[in-house]
């Protein structure tokens, strides 16, 4: 979390905390210390009930009636997160813990470790700072946030920096508090070698980070106990919780296979679409598991893409065909519409672009913003498409349908035919968004189909 999320976060909590006459207060390297350490006091005592703070919160600070601890986002690692959860409940009364996470993280925190920006520049500017700090003597303290303050490096960048000093044996941690750490200088020129040797380590921190990030994804992702699956990590037997209260795996088992409601196939939109619901299409599309990319989820409102119901396994999909009768292109630029107006966004996941709300989006289906979009009219009847171009259609598919001696509807279906000839595909590509059509049957009729649709009626 970086120091802007961590206020904006404190700034959303009290919003939300002031019918409870609670405070959230936010906590991060950034600050200047008079004002962190008075956060810090009310907060012991009880006067910020809310702390909202990146990994600068200091370990060494201990507060026995921490009820919930939540993560926004993935903890860094299984060890931190162990750390860092197990400040909840100090005086042994039930507590939670609660990571929140959204499935852009992981890309996010990917590119993060990939695009380091610890080098062995980086290190050479720490120990040079060290050095001046020490005024000559053989140590040097330096307080936690110096590195913020002076050299603008985050918490990360910073700890990775000494980290990788110290484990090179160019200097040694002496001494460390919740507000300061003193280094003692054990090398004071730096031979090139070194530098070398060190900027290789750091390549191979930069794979264990990545291996440590995969390791806090899969807990996320369990179904096993949660309490087992980290004292196993640490090599130590478990045991239940007390009052047999665990984790929400054993609370709440997850069914096997089975799922818990049959497939809605069809939940359409009345056939005059109020624009109020673009706020349920907002909320269908939030709860979209897996989400889908762009041209996917037109094929999926249209209830084109019946592979999407065996990928989501059963559960509900209320846009599902929302717009089915809709035209592809009309559904494309409501897409579009949707996307200018920040409602949407595409983002990276799992090396493709998926369509997801925004948090306006998320805003206006909540607290019903009046919206200016145009919405896409159903289409009643065949009338749009031109009868001439579909009666080609129908003749080829007729004849292709002969030679390989099967009916007709095995070529392409009566829906496809009308979507073509409505659509008037001119490329593979605009062939490819039609409802029906896939790589096998656009390899097999694409240009036959491409043929009929590129000549004039
Ligand atoms: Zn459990």
């Amino acid at each position: 979390m970086t120091r802007k999320q961590c206020e904006g976060l404190a700034i959303a909590a009290n919003e939300a905390l002031a019918e409870t006459g609670w405070r959230a207060g936010s906590y991060h390297a950034g600050m200047k210390s008079d004002d962190r350490n008075q956060l810090q006091r009310e907060w012991l005592e009880g006067k910020t009930q809310v702390l909202v703070a990146t990994n600068a919160f200091g370990m060494g600070i201990d507060k026995p009636d921490v009820r919930f601890v939540i993560h926004c986002g993935y903890p860094e690692t299984l060890e931190s997160y162990y750390q860092e959860s197990g400040r909840a409940g100090r005086d042994g009364r039930p507590s939670r813990c609660v990571i929140l996470t959204h499935f852009t993280d992981r890309k996010t925190r990917e590119w993060f470790i990939q695009h380091d920006p610890v080098t062995a520049e980086t290190l050479k500017t720490a120990h040079v700072q060290i050095c001046r700090k020490s005024e000559g003597g053989p140590t040097a303290s330096l307080p936690r946030t110096w590195w913020w303050q002076m050299l603008g490096w985050d918490e990360t960048q910073s700890r990775l920096a000494l980290r990788t000093l110290e484990r090179s044996g160019v200097i040694e941690r002496t001494y460390e508090s919740s507000a300061e750490t003193t280094w003692k200088i054990i090398v004071r020129e730096v031979p090139p070698d070194l530098l070398k040797q060190m900027g290789a380590d750091l390549e191979k921190q930069r794979k264990a980070r990545m291996d440590r990030l995969k390791e806090m994804i899969s807990y996320c992702n369990t179904a096993e106990c949660r309490r087992e699956t980290v004292l196993t990590y640490f090599g130590v037997q478990g045991s239940k919780g007390r009052n047999g209260h665990c984790c929400d795996n054993c609370d709440h088992p997850r069914a096997a296979s089975e799922p818990a409601e049959q497939p809605r196939r069809r939940v359409r939109m009345p056939a005059q679409i109020d624009p109020a619901d673009i706020h349920s299409l907002l909320e269908g599309i939030d709860a979209l598991r897996p989400a889908v990319g762009r041209s996917r989820l037109g094929k999926v409102l249209r209830g084109g893409e019946t592979r999407y119901l065996d990928t989501i396994r059963g559960a509900p999909c209320p846009v599902y065909g929302a717009f089915a009768g809709c035209s592809r292109k009309r559904i494309d630029e409501l897409i579009a519409d949707l996307l200018n107006h920040g409602l949407l966004r595409t983002a990276g996941e799992d090396d493709y672009f998926v369509c997801t709300v925004t948090a306006a989006g998320r805003d206006a289906y909540q607290k019903k913003t009046p919206l200016n979009i145009t919405l896409p009219k159903v289409r009643k009847s065949d009338e749009d498409v031109d009868p001439e171009l579909l009666e080609r259609l129908r003749s080829w598919r007729s004849d292709q349908a002969s030679v390989e001696d099967v009916p007709d509807y095995r070529i392409f279906s009566d829906r496809t035919l009308r979507e073509i000839a409505d659509e008037r595909p001119q490329t593979e590509d605009d062939l490819m968004r039609v409802t029906g059509i896939g790589d096998f049957k656009l390899e097999k009729y694409g240009a036959a189909v491409l043929a009929i649709t590129r000549t004039p009626g």
